[in-house]
C-alpha cells in the first residue's frame, strides 16, 4: 500500500485492531480504576482512540506477573527465546504497513518516515535473536595455575522499560528485544501519547510465542503512578528508561534506594560540525536528515549546526532553500514531508525557544513560525545565530536548525563540548584524519561522519554526560539484562 491509498475507511479498520486494554499475565484487561484515556492525532488534534488508564494497581498486578514468570522464563533455551524474537520480527515485518500507518496517526510523521522506523525498529528483534544464541560466558585456568573460572550471564530479573513517544515502536523494541534474549520479564510502560504502536507491538509478541507473564504493558495518565510502586519493590531489579534528562535523574535516585540496574537514554544536543573542506551538498543532505527526520523530535536530532566561516554563507543558503522545499502536512497525506509536533504545548515550546533566540540577536532566514491551520505544524526553520545565542544550549526538539560559525578546529571542539549533553554528533569533512582527531577530542557516544543518520541495531546507541548510561544495541544491548556469576572451581 502507498500513501495515496489510506482512506478514513483503512484508518478506522486499523485502530479497531489494536488492543486497548492492559496487558497482564497475557490477557488484556480493564484498568483497576474503570479510567480510559484519550489519544489524540497531531495533525488534527482529534482523538483516535481511548484506552484503559492504568494505575498503581495495575502496575503492581503486572510486576507479580512479571515476578511470577521471571524462574521459568530464565531456564528456557536460548534457542527457544531466539525463535520468538525471530517470529516477531517476521511479523512485524508483514505488517509494516500496520505499523507505520498506527505511528503516523498518534505520533504524527510522514508515513515514510514511520516505514523506515518500522524496518529500523523491526531489526532489533532480528539482531537480538542472533545474539541469543551467541552470549558466551568465559572458561580458563587461573593465573596460579591452581584453579578453574568460569564466568556465566544470567538474567537481572524483572525489568521495567518506560518510553517516550517520539519513536513508538522502535523504543520498545530496542529495550523488550534485549531482555528477551537474556530472559528477563518486563513491564513496558509506553509514553500516554503513543502507547497504541506499543500495544499493537505486544500483542504480536504474544502471536510471536511470548509466555504469558514475560511482557506486560501497562499505559496510563500517570507515569509516576504506574512506575513509582514498581521502583519500590525489591522484586523489581532493573529500570530501562528513555526520555527526558530530569525525568531520568528522578529514576536514578528512586533506583539507588532499591539497588536497581539502570540504563538512561537521555536528552541530547548534538552537533553538527562542517569543516571547509567538506562536500556541501553532502553536507547539506545530512543536515536534513540529521534536523528534519521526526521533525526534529529526536534525542539524536542535529540542533547545534557548526560551520567553518568559509563556507558558513554557501551552507546557510542551500541549507535555507532545502528546508522551504519542505512540505509540512499531515503524514498521511501523499506530499507530506513534514509531520506536525506532537501537542500544542511542544509547539508553543519550540516557538518560545526561536523567539528568544531572535531576542537575542538571531536572524530567521527561513520560517520561524507556526504553520496556520489545524493540527500542531512549525514551520521548517533556520537561524543565523552567534556563538552565544542561548538557543545553543537547549534541546530544541522541533524543526529549528540554528546555524553558527568557528574558524579554527580548536574552536569547532571547543564548541562542540559546550553542552551538558554527549550523544549524538556529526562531522563533514574529506579528510579522515581530522574526523579522527576531533572523534578523540569531542564527547559524545556517537559520530556520524559524512552520514546524518546513524542508528544502527547492531551498533551500541548510547551518551555521555547527561545523556545518559548504558547503550542499547550492538553486542552490548543484551549486557544490560544480564548479571555476570563466577564460579570457582578447584582444579579437579
Ligand atoms: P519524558 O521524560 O517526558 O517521558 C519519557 C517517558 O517517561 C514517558 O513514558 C513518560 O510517561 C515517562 N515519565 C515521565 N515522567 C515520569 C516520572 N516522574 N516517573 C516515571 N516515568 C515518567 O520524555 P519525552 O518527552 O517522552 O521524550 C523526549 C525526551 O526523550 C527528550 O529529552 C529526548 O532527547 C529523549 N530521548 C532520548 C533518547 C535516547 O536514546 N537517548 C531517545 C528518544 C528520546
Amino acid at each position: 500500500m502507498t500513501a495515496t491509498t489510506v482512506t478514513a475507511e483503512r484508518e478506522q479498520e486499523l485502530l479497531q485492531s489494536v488492543p486497548t486494554g492492559l496487558l497482564i499475565d497475557g490477557a488484556w484487561r480493564d484498568a483497576s480504576s474503570g479510567k480510559t484515556l484519550d489519544v489524540h492525532d497531531p495533525a488534527t488534534g482529534k482523538v483516535l482512540l481511548s484506552i484503559q488508564d492504568g494505575n498503581s494497581d495495575d502496575a503492581m498486578a503486572a510486576l507479580d506477573s512479571a515476578a511470577a514468570a521471571q524462574h521459568d522464563w530464565a531456564l528456557t533455551a536460548p534457542r527457544e527465546r531466539a525463535e520468538i524474537l525471530r517470529r516477531a520480527f517476521d511479523l512485524v515485518t508483514e505488517r509494516a504497513e500496520d505499523f507505520a500507518l498506527l505511528m503516523t496517526l498518534e505520533m504524527g510523521k510522514p508515513l515514510a518516515e514511520a516505514r523506515g522506523e518500522v524496518a529500523y525498529g523491526a531489526e532489533f528483534l532480528r539482531w537480538f535473536s542472533e545474539e541469543t544464541v551467541r552470549h558466551y560466558g568465559r572458561y580458563f585456568t587461573s593465573p596460579e595455575g591452581k584453579n578453574k573460572m568460569i564466568v556465566t550471564h544470567k538474567p537481572v530479573g524483572p525489568s521495567l522499560l518506560i518510553t517516550p513517544w517520539n519513536f513508538p515502536l522502535a523504543m520498545a523494541t530496542r529495550k523488550v528485544a534485549p531482555a528477551v534474549a537474556a530472559g528477563c520479564t518486563m513491564v513496558l510502560k509506553p509514553a500516554k501519547l503513543t502507547p497504541l504502536t506499543s500495544m499493537l507491538f505486544a500483542e504480536v509478541m504474544q502471536e510471536a510465542g511470548l509466555p504469558k507473564g514475560v511482557l506486560n504493558v501497562v499505559a496510563g495518565s500517570s507515569a509516576s503512578a504506574i512506575s513509582g510502586p514498581l521502583m519500590k519493590d525489591s522484586r523489581l531489579r532493573k529500570v530501562s528508561f528513555t526520555g527526558s534528562t530530569p525525568v531520568g535523574v528522578k529514576l536514578m535516585q528512586d533506583a539507588a534506594n532499591n539497588v536497581l540496574r539502570t540504563s538512561m537514554e537521555l536528552g541530547g544536543n548534538a552537533p553538527f560540525l562542517v569543516f571547509a573542506d567538506a562536500d556541501l551538498d553532502a553536507a547539506v543532505e545530512g543536515a536534513m536528515a540529521a534536523k528534519m527526520r521526526n521533525m526534529g523530535e529526536a534525542c539524536t536530532a542535529a540542533n547545534r549546526f557548526l560551520v567553518h566561516e568559509d563556507v558558513a554563507v554557501e551552507f546557510k543558503a542551500k541549507f535555507a532553500a532545502a528546508l522551504k522545499a519542505l512540505n509540512p502536512a499531515r503524514g498521511t497525506e501523499p506530499e507530506s514531508t513534514v509531520g506536525p509536533i506532537i501537542d500544542g504545548g511542544a509547539r508553543d515550546d519550540i516557538h518560545q525557544l526561536v523567539q528568544d533566540s531572535v531576542a537575542a540577536g538571531g536572524e530567521v532566514v527561513t520560517g520561524g513560525q507556526p504553520k496556520d491551520g489545524d493540527g500542531y505544524f512549525y514551520l521548517p526553520t533556520l537561524l543565523s545565530v552567534g556563538n552565544d545565542n542561548p538557543i545553543l544550549t537547549e534541546e530544541i526538539f522541533g524543526p529549528v536548525a540554528p546555524v553558527t560559525t568557528f574558524a579554527t578546529e580548536e574552536e569547532a571542539i571547543e564548541l562542540a563540548n559546550a553542552s551538558q549533553y554527549g550523544l549524538a554528533s556529526y562531522i563533514y569533512t574529506k579528510d579522515v584524519n581530522t574526523m579522527f582527531r576531533v572523534s578523540e577530542q569531542i564527547e559524545f557516544g556517537l559520530v556520524g561522519f559524512n552520514a546524518g543518520v546513524i542508528s544502527n541495531a547492531s551498533a551500541p546507541f548510547g551518551g555521555v554526560k547527561q545523556s545518559g548510561l548504558g547503550r542499547e544495541g550492538g553486542a552490548e544491548g543484551i549486557e544490560e539484562y544480564t548479571t555476570v556469576q563466577y564460579i570457582g572451581m578447584a582444579d579437579p
